[in-house]
C-alpha cells in the first residue's frame, strides 16, 4: 500500500546512525528518513518534510526517547537556522561522530580499514569564527535584518547572536541593521534583480585588534558612501578596515572582482604559530584561529622535516602551511590560484623575513605536472585542496614526482578517502587526525599522513 506522506501524519521512528551531513538516520521498518538534530539512540514521531535525490527528510515532532548526548543548545534557533544543529549534541559526542565519520568514508570510499586518531577539539568551542558573511534583508516595517540561508534555500533565517562567531560580529551587524534604515540602504533582491546590499562579510583578528568589514554591492554608486562609513566608524571604533566589494552578476559567488577601500588599510593582520599575516577580503584564511595552529602543528609533525629538505605546499593560500614549515627546512615552492593571496603571501614573507620560500600563482595541477616533467626534486609536499579534492593530473603528477612524504590537510573527508585511494598505489598511509576546525557544525578537518613505498634513493 502506498504510504501518504503529507504534512500531516506522523511517522514513529527510531534513529540508528548519523548521516554525513550529520541528521540523524532513522527507520521505521524499511523506510528510511534523514530528521535533522535526532541522534543515535533516539525514538520519537516525525513528519515529512521533502523529499530529494530520492531520500526522504523528516522533522521532529516528538520525541519519546532522548539520547544521553542531547543537551540543552545555547542558541534558539540552532535547529531553524541549520548551521549548526549539533549544538543540541555534547561535544565529546561530536567529536566521537567526527572521527568515525573519517573512518566510515575510508571504508566506503577508499576501501581501507584506517584508525583515526580521536578528533582534537577546542577547550571553549564557541565564539570561535573570524569570518562571518550574511546576506541582508528588510521587513514590512522598513528595518534590515541579517541571518544564514536556510539549508538548501535562499530564504534568509534572521539571527541575532551567533554562539560560534567572534562576538565583535554582533555589533556591528546590529550597527549596520541601525544605519541601513537611517540611510535607506535596500539590501539586494536576489528574485527581482535589484537593491543594493548582498552581504556583510566581516573577518576578526585573534592576535591584534583588527577588524575588517566589507560591504558587499549589487551596484557600484553608494549613495553617501563617506557619511554612511564615517558613522559605521563611529559606532564600532574597532574596525580597522572597510571595503566596498561591488559583485553585480546573478550568482551564489558572495565576492565580486572589483573592491574599492573606503577606510583603513584594506587588510587585517593576524599571528599564527608566531608568524604575522596579511589577510585581504579575498583570500582564504582559516575561519577558526585557535584550531589551525593544532591542525598546522599536526600538519608539521606528520612531514618530519630536516633542514635539508624541499617542500612543496600545494593550494597555499596566503602561505600559511609553508611560512610555517620554512624555518625547519631548506627551500619552500608554493603554490596557489588566487592572485591576491599570492600577493599577500609575498608580502608575508617579506615582512616576516622568511627567505627561503617562492610563491608563484597557477593552478596547482598545472604546476604540478610541470615540475613533474622538469624532474625537479622535492622531498615533502603539503597539499590542502578545497573541499571538492585533487584531480587526476594533480594526483598523477605527484605520483611521478614522487616525494617521500605526503601531507594532506583535507576539509572533506569523502574526497580525502577518494584521493588517497588513488596515491595507494605508490603511497602508504601512515596516520589520520581529525581536527575539530568547525565545532557544532558537522564538518571536520583531516591531517593525512602519506609515506612512499618504494624508496629510489
Ligand atoms: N593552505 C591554505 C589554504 C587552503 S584552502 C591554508 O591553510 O590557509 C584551499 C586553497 O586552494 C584556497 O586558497 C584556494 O584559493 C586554492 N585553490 C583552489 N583551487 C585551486 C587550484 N586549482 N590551484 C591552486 N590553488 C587552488
Amino acid at each position: 500500500m502506498k504510504k501518504d506522506y503529507s504534512k500531516t501524519s506522523l511517522v514513529h521512528v527510531s534513529c540508528v546512525d548519523l548521516s554525513y551531513e550529520g541528521k540523524g538516520v532513522c527507520k521505521n521498518g524499511k523506510d528510511v528518513y534523514f530528521v535533522p538534530g535526532m541522534f543515535p539512540g533516539e525514538e520519537g514521531d516525525i513528519v515529512f518534510d521533502y523529499a530529494r535525490n530520492g531520500s526522504k527528510f523528516g522533522k521532529i515532532a516528538k520525541l519519546d526517547k532522548t539520547s544521553p548526548g542531547r543537551i540543552q543548545p545555547r542558541c534558539k534557533i540552532c535547529s531553524s537556522c541549520g548551521g549548526c544543529a549539533f549544538q543540541q549534541y555534547d561535544y565529546s559526542y561530536q567529536l566521537a561522530y567526527k572521527t568515525k565519520k573519517v573512518q566510515e568514508q575510508f571504508k566506503k570510499i577508499a576501501k581501507m580499514d584506517v584508525n583515526p586518531f580521536p578528533c582534537l577539539g577546542m577547550e571553549n568551542p564557541y565564539f570561535y569564527r573570524n569570518k562571518i558573511q550574511m546576506p541582508f534583508g528588510k521587513d514590512n516595517r522598513g528595518n534590515l535584518y541579517c541571518g544564514f540561508y536556510k539549508e538548501g534555500t535562499h530564504v534568509i533565517v534572521p539571527v541575532d547572536t551567533c554562539y560560534i562567531e567572534d562576538e565583535r560580529a554582533k555589533t556591528i551587524l546590529d550597527a549596520i541593521k541601525k544605519l541601513g534604515k537611517s540611510f535607506k540602504i535596500e539590501p539586494y533582491k536576489e528574485d527581482e534583480g535589484r537593491g543594493f546590499l548582498r552581504h556583510v562579510l566581516i573577518r576578526t583578528s585573534k592576535h591584534k585588534e583588527q577588524v575588517m568589514v566589507v560591504l558587499v554591492t549589487y551596484k557600484d554608486v553608494f549613495p553617501s558612501r563617506n557619511n554612511f562609513v564615517k558613522a559605521l566608524i563611529k559606532e564600532c571604533p574597532f574596525i580597522t578596515t572597510v571595503i566596498q566589494n561591488v559583485n553585480s552578476r546573478h550568482t551564489n559567488v558572495i565576492l565580486g572582482e572589483f573592491e574599492r577601500v573606503l577606510y583603513g588599510p584594506g587588510f587585517i593582520e593576524d599571528v599564527l604559530c608566531g608568524i604575522s599575516f596579511k589577510i585581504s577580503a579575498k583570500s582564504f584564511y582559516q575561519v577558526n584561529p585557535i584550531m589551525t595552529e593544532t591542525l598546522y602543528q599536526k600538519a608539521i609533525e606528520a612531514a618530519k622535516l630536516t633542514k635539508e629538505d624541499i617542500v612543496f605546499d600545494a593550494y597555499s593560500g596566503i602561505g600559511t602551511i609553508g611560512m610555517c614549515a620554512a624555518k625547519s627546512c631548506k627551500q619552500v615552492i608554493s603554490v596557489e590560484i588566487v592572485k591576491e593571496a599570492v600577493l599577500d603571501a609575498r608580502k608575508n614573507a617579506k615582512f616576516n623575513q622568511v627567505d627561503n620560500i617562492s610563491f608563484y600563482c597557477d593552478d596547482a595541477s598545472a604546476f604540478m605536472v610541470n615540475m613533474a616533467n622538469k624532474k625537479q626534486h622535492v622531498d615533502v609536499v603539503f597539499m590542502d585542496p578545497p573541499r571538492k579534492g585533487s584531480d587526476q593530473r594533480f594526483l598523477d603528477a605527484l605520483c611521478r614526482l614522487s616525494p617521500d612524504r605526503v601531507v594532506y590537510v583535507s576539509c572533506d573527508p569523502s574526497t580525502l578517502a577518494r584521493d588517497v585511494a588513488y596515491l595507494n598505489k605508490k603511497y602508504r598511509l601512515e596516520s589520520v587526525q581529525p581536527v575539530d576546525m568547525f565545532p557544532h557544525t558537522m564538518h571536520v578537518e583531516t591531517v593525512a599522513s602519506l609515506e612512499l613505498k618504494q624508496k629510489a634513493r
